[in-house]
């Protein structure tokens, strides 16, 4: 059997439509397939290569611990300096006040800590989530998750979880002293890029400071430099109490982290409650790829760029089948008029070799969230395939 048979026979499947696009190897913005293939790749994994395939720093970084140390123990026992600088590192992108990380595997495990957090430290038990969310797949970030259809299978799911309209001012009243958090992607990634207004955000904050509501921002997809800031509240001028991130984070490895002051994160030491528990979490080699990946974001500048091949992007994506591009940075979504108009362009552009794909909750836009390293000319290369996708499908 060839990888494709094993891969149908054997791995086990989520999708209807899985992109089987096979890889042999990926370094910057490009992946090999097979025969020469060559793909530019526009989704980075779901906003996870940031900084690129296989970038040498993040090698370096990766080898060198490779040759101290692989698990040790239990997240929590050991001093790791993987998981020492790496906390360092990341409480120096943030304001003063979000001074404790918990390093954990992935987005939907960062997700489950933070609302554990969030109602151990307020003795509340009301989460309150929006329509469309996308949190994570895990029962509880399922459960805060925002599309019914994705959730009917599986209730009973946790009590307590209210979905309100993201961006909606009406709506912020359902925040009340009963509510143990809000928790809301900064920018709602899987609902095709959707981007509230800083007003809403600041009366956002405002309510939950009212009513000791915890505001759990998830930037799992938004963050580590996706939308031109390091974290996508920069724009917005709030800030969170518990902050959660994965995705970009590790530079292709695994990992995650929920982020909050000493005090809330404090919750969770009060033996001999249970607090989080993980054995893999801040694995010290996706820690060492970690630290590397901020670094590279900030010496190469990687930030300065995004707005500028963001707009790019939008000049050169001008079609008549273009409805709109929805975007913060280089997190975006160009709309069109059905799935079944999109979905050809998409499998000619991969024929073509440029890798898009659709969103979750949202299958008429295509997802564009290349390497932020992708270069001017790589643009140009991109929007030109894609358009000749367009022409060539109708
Ligand atoms: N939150 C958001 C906003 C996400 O985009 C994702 C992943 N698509 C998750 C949470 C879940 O992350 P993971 O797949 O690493 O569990």
């Amino acid at each position: 059997m060839n990888n494709r048979q094993l891969f149908l026979s054997h791995l086990a499947q989520t999708t209807d439509f899985p992109l089987m696009i096979e890889i042999e190897k990926a370094e910057g913005v490009y992946m090999y397939g097979p025969g020469e293939k060559k793909y530019l790749d526009l989704i980075s994994g779901i906003g996870v290569s940031n900084v690129g395939h296989r970038h040498p720093k993040v090698l370096t970084a990766i080898q060198e611990q490779l040759d101290k140390y692989l698990h040790l123990m239990v997240y929590g026992e050991y001093v790791q300096s993987p998981q020492t600088k790496l906390a360092k590192a990341l409480t120096d992108t943030l304001p003063e006040h979000l001074d404790n990380v918990y390093l954990v595997n992935s987005g939907s495990e960062a997700v489950e800590g933070a609302l554990k957090l969030a109602k151990r430290y307020t003795n509340r038990r009301e989460i309150i989530s929006c329509v469309n969310a996308y949190h994570g797949s895990s029962h509880g970030s399922l459960s805060v998750g925002g599309n019914e259809i994705f959730k009917r299978a599986y209730r009973p799911l946790l009590p307590g979880i209210r979905n309100v309209t993201y961006g909606s001012f009406y709506q912020l009243s359902e925040i009340t002293t009963d509510t143990a958090a809000v928790i809301i992607e900064t920018i709602q990634g899987e609902a095709g890029i959707k981007v509230a207004c800083s007003n809403y955000f600041q009366a956002l904050r405002k309510r939950c400071d009212e009513t000791g509501t915890l505001l759990i921002l998830d930037e799992i997809q938004a963050g580590f430099g996706r939308t031109g800031k390091f974290w996508a509240f920069e724009h917005f001028g709030i800030v969170p109490d518990i902050l959660v991130c994965a995705k970009g984070m590790g530079g292709g490895m695994p990992i995650g982290a929920f982020i909050a002051n000493k005090e809330v994160m404090g919750a969770f030491k009060n033996n001999p409650l249970l607090g989080h528990i993980t054995t893999f979490g801040g694995h010290p080699v996706s820690a060492a790829a970690s630290l590397a990946t901020i670094k590279i974001i900030q010496e190469e500048n990687l930030l300065d760029q995004v707005e500028i091949k963001a707009e790019l992007f939008k000049k050169l994506l001008k079609h008549p089948k273009i409805k709109g591009i929805r975007n913060k940075g280089l997190m975006m979504a160009v709309e069109f008029e059905s799935f079944d108009v999109l979905k050809p362009i998409i499998d000619l552009a991969i024929e073509k070799g440029v890798i898009t794909d659709w969103f979750l909750f949202c299958d008429d836009a295509m997802r564009i969230a290349p390497p932020l390293i992708i270069t001017e000319e790589q643009i140009h290369e991109a929007c030109t395939v894609i358009l000749a996708a367009i022409d060539e499908v109708n």
